[in-house]
């Protein structure tokens, strides 16, 4: 379980719901960066927050379920999301 206060970069969807984020606790800069150019190029506005924060705003209802209710497949493939 990663520390709250641990940064993290999120990706926000275009109802502003959080949908994807990667920790950034500097162990692996290069995962990092890529996860978040991946945010980028899916459209979404990357921010830089801390764990908790994606703890309590994790997910979004907006979206199609088609969509894996809105958490996209490319984050959790990173295998990061477990951290939280
Ligand atoms: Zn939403």
């Amino acid at each position: 379980m990663k520390d709250i206060n641990v940064p993290a970069y999120i990706g926000r969807a275009e109802c502003g719901c959080v949908i994807a984020a990667v920790v950034d606790d500097g162990t692996d800069p290069e995962m990092v960066s890529k996860n978040v150019a991946e945010f980028v190029k899916d459209g979404l506005v990357v921010e830089r927050q801390t764990v908790g924060y994606v703890r309590e705003h994790w997910g979004c209802q907006h979206r199609d379920d088609r969509h894996n209710n809105g958490v996209k497949p490319t984050s959790m493939d990173a295998g990061q999301i477990q951290m939280f």
